[in-house]
């Protein structure tokens, strides 16, 4: 199948080419013509199968028939759960939606950086990107309006209940028109999440895709038999010879992550580290340098395990486990992405074994092992 079957717009179907957007992606056949006919859709997939291009083509598709611009009332809104998602998502609209015969302006807006800017610059705007509690301020001083909107996008919602973001969601859902097309994506189904479908969404088109489980067969999964205190040099030993000239490290805290990162930047890596407690301009800075290759380790808790893609991350290091099996396949999930392989290794120090097997049982699949007790990590 390509994409020209679709329905999508013509000039849509040149910027694609020209993107190597050869063929669809399974959730892009399914959701790209019901979200042109207007249907809601449910679509079950996370990160990495392709869900982003599946809302964001058809709806600028749909912007080209009425693209209605009134002062300060957005038309298409995007709720988020991370400022790091809400950048990406806008990059979507912005990669494909600038070049066409009525460019759709899109604006990314989330909270930790000054609200100023972001009321100015929300003028003319067709396409808003969001996270709810940003967009709540936003509403309460009238930069923007959301009486106009005519598709609303929930993109991984699962992790928006996670973070506590129900409030404020509710509070947005009802400062909507009651007549609109709703759009929601989720990694996974809990019961607080099926609350929120059946009140949603009507009549949706549910698609399903087991990306995950695709996803981890492409991934080339080691685990490494250390002493917690040999860690920091089998990380550094491993980079090195391997020559990675990408890696994204996991920690379990904003601490740990900070010590690992300078470990590595005082035996010549570079590297950087980022999670919460960091500004989200250290934040938005470090990732476009891992991003295009000026940084070579990142340095990370859970805040990136989901929704932030990096094309052909050759590998991920889980330095230290995530508590929820979950997590550690959304963390893996970092890499063979994009129908290309990658490399998953994790640290397992004697006091991780009990947790990890837990890992593996969840995951029904068994990781191989490498002993590292007769390695010389001197120098490292
Ligand atoms: P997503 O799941 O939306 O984060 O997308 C995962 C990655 O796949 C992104 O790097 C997209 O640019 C890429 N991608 C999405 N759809 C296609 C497609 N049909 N052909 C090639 N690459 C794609």
């Amino acid at each position: 199948m390509s994409f020209t079957t679709l329905g999508l717009s013509s000039s849509l179907l040149d910027v694609l080419s020209g993107k190597n957007y050869t063929k669809p992606y399974p959730i892009q056949q399914a959701a790209i013509p019901a979200i042109l006919n207007g249907k809601d859709v449910l679509g079950i997939a996370s990160t990495g199968s392709g869900k982003t291009a599946s809302f964001v083509l058809p709806l600028l598709t749909n912007l080209q028939g009425d693209l209605v611009i009134k002062n300060r009332h957005v038309t298409v809104l995007v709720l988020v759960p991370t400022r790091e998602l809400a950048v990406q998502v806008q990059e979507v609209f912005y990669t494909f939606g600038s070049g066409l015969p009525k460019p759709v302006k899109s604006m990314a807006v989330y909270g930790g950086v000054s609200i100023n800017p972001q009321m100015i610059g929300l003028q003319g705007v067709n396409v808003l990107v969001a996270t709810p509690g940003r967009l709540l301020e936003l509403v309460e001083s009238k930069a923007v309006h959301l009486s106009g909107i005519k598709t609303l996008v929930l993109d991984e919602a699962d992790k928006m209940l996670n973070l506590g973001f129900k409030e404020e969601m509710n509070r947005i859902f009802a400062l909507l028109p009651k007549k609109r097309q709703n759009l929601l994506f989720s990694a996974t189904l809990s019961d607080d999440l099926n609350n929120i479908n059946q009140f949603l969404l009507h009549d949706p088109l549910v698609i399903k895709i087991a990306a995950e489980t695709n996803t981890i067969d492409l991934i080339n999964q080691v685990a490494y038999s250390v002493e917690e205190e040999r860690k920091g040099p089998l990380l550094r030993y491993l980079i090195k010879t391997n020559d990675w000239q990408q890696v994204l490290v996991f920690t379990s805290s904003a601490y740990k992550a900070d010590a690992v990162a300078d470990k590595l930047v005082k035996n010549g890596l570079g590297a950087e580290a980022i999670h919460s407690k960091k500004s989200q301009r250290a934040r938005t800075e470090a990732l476009r340098q891992f991003k295009s290759g000026d940084i070579q380790v990142l340095v990370t808790t859970d805040l990136l395990a989901r929704g932030i893609d990096i094309e052909f991350l050759p590998c991920v290091i889980n330095y230290e486990l995530p508590r929820s099996p979950k997590d550690y396949i959304h963390r893996i999930g970092r890499t063979g992405r994009a129908e290309s392989a990658g490399e998953a290794i994790s640290l397992i120090a004697p006091d991780d074994e009990h947790h990890f097997k837990i890992i593996q049982k969840k995951m029904g699949k068994q990781v191989n092992r490498i002993e590292t007790a007769e390695l010389i990590l001197r120098g490292y």
